[in-house]
């Protein structure tokens, strides 16, 4: 039998699942939490100081199906059985950020993307502290936006949206939207479709109305594609490394500039973040700033002296004039274009991992002018060994991060470049990126 009181099951128990739990507690629903592996001990003794009823290890049916409503770990997919089991019985099933969403009047700036979304989230959370704004951040960053709409009273919240906590949104609605670029990633998740992976995406703009705010890169095919055949009534402002906007930001020379009511300008030489890549992350920074009318110094101040995040082109260390990089996080074709890209020394390249349906060749023209050696990083190599041999020079294999480093550091002469920048997951032989990146700084400093 039903209880009176609205009973929520959150699945899954990782950050974003313990502060739906959290806030769901908080707003007086019968709560249960159910995660099919382990549950860390920090989650659970979260959950016991609110006093929130959870099992791991396994979901049991019954106490999940009589939900009247389900919030979901972006980490599922919709295909998982119990979820089908849920959607038949006309539960619904919402992200914990659309959950979120309904506790909150915080101005939210969400920003998604296929790649940037961390660097530029994080950089424009630093300018708004800059301003000395009270704002939180959140998403995929640190504490899940639930548990801060829980726990913090934040005037305005810059979120990191990925399409999984996209998909499960209904009513949310940003002031300011996001979108960075769209190029072909976790199609496994979207049918190998990619008209559902960019319809994933564009669910950042719904519900805006003309008072909120699109930022999007008109450079991007595939997102000006798409918004050829949509209509959105939010105000546009698009962002170009080719030519000149109207009302955005674009690259005008050796000069960054933003047009809205008023004009903003800054020479790209004084970014902190360099390479083509992070132009566009502080193109949209930029222009996210004034529109929230963050005064001109803390702009400029703020693109000039942020630090990038640990495993996104992150220098380590220089050794016998060789320099070596962690770009860890690049887990897509994509991202491993734009490390390449910014390189202006030969590069003895780290690659290799689990592949996603990667097509290498688009890496072709950069790897035939820049890559001098490939050390391939994982456990079935075959794919990348197919895609370049009589392209690089030299291939060879490591089946750990300490070796690859060693085979790099044999092979590198003075003015080289060692970028480990792999193209694919990390879980065949680590952990996450996080632990394939760490280990990779361990072994390059341990060389000394
Ligand atoms: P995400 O959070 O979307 O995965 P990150 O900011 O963590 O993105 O960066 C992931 C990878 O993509 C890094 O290798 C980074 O250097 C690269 N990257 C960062 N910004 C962009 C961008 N705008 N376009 C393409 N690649 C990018």
């Amino acid at each position: 039998m039903k209880t009176e009181t609205k009973r929520i099951v959150v699945l899954g128990g990782g950050e974003s699942g313990m502060g739906a739990a959290v806030l769901a507690k908080v707003k007086g629903f019968d709560v249960f939490l159910s995660d099919s592996s382990s549950l860390k001990e920090s989650v659970k003794e979260k959950l016991r100081q609110y006093d929130i009823p959870f099992e791991d290890g396994g979901h049991t049916a019954d106490r999940i199906l009589n939900a009247d409503e389900v919030i979901k770990s972006p980490g599922i997919p919709d295909t998982a059985p119990l979820i089908v089991k849920l959607k038949e019985a006309g539960i619904p099933v919402i992200s914990e950020i659309e959950f979120g969403g309904r506790y909150d009047r915080a101005v939210k700036i969400c920003i998604t993307g296929s790649n940037g979304k961390t660097t530029t989230t994080s950089l424009i959370y630093y300018m708004l502290r800059n301003e000395g704004l009270n704002v939180g951040l959140g998403g995929n960053i640190g504490d899940s936006y639930a548990y801060q709409v829980a726990t913090c009273d934040y005037d305005i919240y810059v979120l990191e949206l990925s399409s999984f906590q996209l998909d499960g949104m209904y009513d949310f609605k940003a002031d300011i939207a996001i979108l960075l670029n769209i190029t072909p990633d976790h199609l496994d998740r979207y049918d190998h479709q990619m008209i559902n992976y960019v319809k994933s995406k564009f669910r950042i703009t719904r519900n805006m109305s003309e008072n909120d705010c699109f930022i999007f890169c008109e450079d991007d095919e595939v997102t000006m594609e798409h918004l050829r055949t949509i209509v959105l009534r939010a105000r546009m402002f698009p962002i170009s490394q080719t030519h000149p906007v109207e009302r955005g930001a674009y690259v005008d020379g050796d000069m960054l500039k933003v047009r809205n009511d008023v004009e903003y300008s800054m020479p790209l030489s004084e970014l902190s973040l360099q390479g083509k890549h992070n132009i566009y992350n502080s193109l949209a920074a930029a222009v996210t700033g004034k529109i929230l009318h963050i005064r001109d110094s803390v702009i400029r101040e703020s693109l000039a002296t942020f630090q990038n995040i640990e495993h996104r082109l992150e220098k380590v260390m220089t050794i016998n004039g060789v320099l070596y990089i962690n770009d860890s996080k690049a887990t897509n074709v994509n991202s491993t274009w734009y490390a390449l890209e910014c390189q202006t020394r030969p590069v003895i390249w780290i690659a290799g991992g689990t592949d996603k349906g990667n097509d290498y060749s688009e890496l072709y023209e950069l790897t035939d002018s820049k890559v001098k050696a490939l050390i391939c990083l994982g456990k079935d190599n075959s794919k990348l060994h197919g895609s370049f041999e009589g392209r690089i020079p030299t291939i060879t294999d490591a089946s750990s991060a300490e070796e690859a480093v060693r085979k790099a550091f044999e092979m590198g002469k003075e003015g080289d470049v060692v970028l480990l920048s792999p193209c694919c997951a990390s879980f065949d032989l680590f952990k996450n990126y996080e632990d394939r990146g760490r280990q990779f700084k361990k072994a390059v400093t341990e060389l000394q």
